[in-house]
């Protein structure tokens, strides 16, 4: 996508996504593989229902004493010999790194995966500052090349076909590549291994810091997360500071249940756990380490109602199973995280404003409740989202006078049966075959795409009383 699309009305962006074939192919592909390959791993891990309640039960534990863990987690990571930056807002976080960019003298940064760099739009920054930065994750190198933004948390590319890929690397190469990903896959791994070498910088996110011991943990299965933290002299990860856990004990507990979350795996194929800079008898490692502890909202809501979803893994997964979602894809939220928990993370981030919306753009079916690994009750806050914009007045006006009308409606049981009633009488000249097909005025988009059974002829108080 383009940022540009981000501009438009959501209902714009969504029809657009509605209507690009390609984008539906490649997301019910990947979404559905998501879905089979978590569903089957949680199937054969009976203790797996535990971990996920002593999993959220850590979360809300670490969060009820954030701040003890972050400087325990402070005082551990300069023990090592790291730096720790904190940083208020998310253009502190990128001013600190730019910072470090010009006092070192850095021309080239390679990257892992990372939503928080995402969330502050640090590959601009970089640019304009005369930094390259190279994206070294397979799905954020393509859409690197593309120009675009990632359409999922975990897997940034999920939009592209093998087509599509096919067509950005050859063009990449000066040579037409066929859309065999592993054919393309050696392409970007031989593009990739020059730069790691050439990097000053290696910048990445974190999974999980242990407040403990000072680790940062990475969890990736590509094996760049070791490359980007071992290869350039300077090693700067960016991480929320609700990603702090406390021990490594608890650790354990999220690695059991994340990659199964993710991806279906018992462990996602590296897990890099980086302690500071090179110390004296190490042989590899950078010579500098900067941890930046970034706020950017965050611990505004500690005490506030979308509380719960600063125990996000980032895993994924209630975006695979989002009937919202696997429709329209990632570009059409039109912000860093989509689906259903990037809704709350986005009202977290930037505003309630932001997302007036987007707190619309979800069935609360509860799927996603259902696959979360921490059990965030995300139907609940996103109820409280849409109440909060009715509170504050951001709701457009004929939103908030329709709902005060049904709520008027059905609260009143005089008022119900005589809207019943009147919904017999008037829905006659629309009722074809036993179906409401097309409705006029306010109503009409409702049945644009779909038809609804007519006002029923007796309700269910009057059937109960015959009944008896
Ligand atoms: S809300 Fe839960 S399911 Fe969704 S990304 Fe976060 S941890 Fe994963």
């Amino acid at each position: 996508m383009s940022n540009q699309a981000s501009t438009k009305p959501f209902a714009e962006r969504a029809a657009v996504a509605l209507r690009d074939t390609f984008l539906q192919e490649a997301l019910t592909i990947a979404t559905t593989k998501f879905i089979g390959l978590r569903k089957d791993s949680f199937a054969g891990f009976p203790q797996g229902e535990a971990l996920r309640d002593r999993a959220r039960a850590i979360k809300e534990a670490t969060l009820q004493r954030l701040d003890d863990y972050l400087e325990r987690l402070a005082d551990n990571v300069e023990r090592l010999g790291g730096h720790v930056h904190w940083a208020t807002t998310g253009d502190e976080a990128r001013e600190t790194i730019l910072r470090l960019c010009r006092d070192r003298r850095v021309k080239m940064a390679v990257k892992s995966k990372s939503m928080a760099t995402e969330e502050i739009e640090l590959n601009d920054a970089l640019e304009q500052a005369g930094v390259v930065p190279v994206e070294t994750d397979l799905g954020e190198y393509i859409i690197q090349l593309a120009h675009e933004k990632p359409s999922h948390i975990i897997a940034p590319a999920i939009h592209k076909t093998k087509g599509q890929v096919a067509d950005l690397f050859s063009r990449e190469v000066g040579q037409r590549l066929p859309a065999d990903p592993e054919v393309l896959t050696a392409v970007a791994r031989k593009e990739l291994r020059q730069k790691f070498l050439q990097a000053d910088m290696g910048i990445t996110g974190a999974n999980f810091a242990v407040a403990d011991t000072g680790t940062i943990v990475l969890v990736t299965n590509e094996g760049n997360g070791r490359m980007v933290t071992s290869l350039p002299r300077i090693h700067v990860a960016v991480m929320g500071i609700e990603k702090v856990i406390p021990s490594m004990t608890d650790l354990m507990v999220f690695l059991a249940i994340l990659a199964r979350s993710a991806t279906g795996q018992k462990l996602s194929v590296y897990t890099t756990l980086v302690r500071g800079p090179r110390q004296a008898r190490e042989v590899e490692g950078p010579e500098e380490f900067h941890l930046i502890l970034m706020d950017n909202g965050r611990s505004r809501q500690i005490a506030g109602e979308l509380r719960e979803a600063l125990y996000c893994l980032r895993c994924g997964a209630c975006l695979n199973v989002c009937p919202v979602y696997r429709q329209i894809g990632g570009h059409a939220y039109g912000h860093t995280y989509p689906g259903p928990i990037g809704i709350l993370l986005t009202a977290m981030l930037k505003g309630d404003r932001a997302v007036k919306e987007l707190a619309h753009a979800s069935s609360l079916c509860g799927a996603c409740h259902e696959v979360c690994p921490v059990r965030i009750d995300i139907p609940r806050m996103l109820i409280e989202l849409r109440h909060r914009l009715d509170r504050e007045r951001i709701a457009p006006l004929a939103e908030r006078l329709v709902f005060k009308t049904f709520r008027r409606l059905l609260t009143s049981p005089a008022l119900f049966r005589l809207s019943v009633a009147l919904g017999r009488v008037a829905q006659r000249p629309f009722v074809r075959n036993g179906r409401l097909r097309s409705l006029p005025l306010v109503f009409a988009k409702w049945t644009r795409t779909r038809d609804l059974p007519p006002v029923a002829t007796q309700t269910f108080t009057q059937r109960w009383k015959g009944l008896r």
